[in-house]
Parts: C-alpha cells; structure tokens; sequence
C-alpha cells in the first residue's frame, strides 16, 4: 500500500496514537520515510499532540502535557490512595478479627475448665 500526501496527513494521528493497523503503520512509516514534507509536517504535529502512546500506564508526564493528561494523572494517583486507604482498612478489620477470636477462644477456654463444688469434679 502506498500513500499519498493527502492519505498520510489524515492518518497521521492514528499513526501517532498507536491506533492504527499494521499495515497502515507501516505505510505511514514508509511514507514519512521517503517525503521531508510529510515527515516535517508530522514532527510539528508531534510538538503539539504530545499524546501517551497507548497501553503505557506508567510514563511519566511530559513537558507541555495536556490537562486531559494531568487530569488522567490526578484520577490515578486518587486511584492509588483509595487503594491504599482500602488496604489499610482491610488490615485493621482483619487484625481486630484475629483478636476477638483470639479472645473469645481464651474467653471460652477458661471458661470450659472450671472445678464444679456440687459434683466435687474439675472440668477441663
Ligand atoms: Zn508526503
């Protein structure tokens, strides 16, 4: 598949996004390869739409990130403090959990072992 100028700039930006076909990449590629206009023309869309490649969660904000970008940033950083919150809470369920059982065995163990005066027996 071979590209004209006019293909290559309307696919530009799914080129860029990580969104297009492989074969579409490849054309693309081949394309910018051989046409200084197209490659010109891609790098300043590239100054502007400093967009994340697809799929990397954890790429670090950029210079002149956009606010979507930092608003995507803040959401996952709340994300992440849930998380924590969450797992912080679930801890000190489990470990107040692990001590009434705890105590309620020592409450019932003491409980079962006692010296009956009438029957004048030790129960363990
Ligand atoms: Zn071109």
């Amino acid at each position: 598949m071979s590209l004209n100028c006019e293909m290559t700039m309307d696919l530009i930006a799914l080129y860029h996004d990580g969104l297009a076909s492989a074969s579409t990449k490849k054309a693309v590629a081949e394309h910018l390869k051989h046409c200084p206009q197209c490659r010109e023309s891609y790098a300043q869309y590239r100054r502007i739409y400093r967009m994340p490649k697809s799929g990397s969660m954890h790429r670090p904000i950029q210079e002149g990130a956009t606010e979507q970008e930092y608003r995507r940033l803040a959401a996952r950083m709340r994300q992440k403090r849930l998380l924590a919150a969450a797992g912080f809470f679930a801890y000190v369920c489990g470990s107040l959990c692990l001590t009434a059982i705890m105590l309620l065995k020592s409450r019932r163990e003491t409980e079962t072992s006692f010296f009956d005066f009438q029957k004048n027996k030790f129960y363990l």
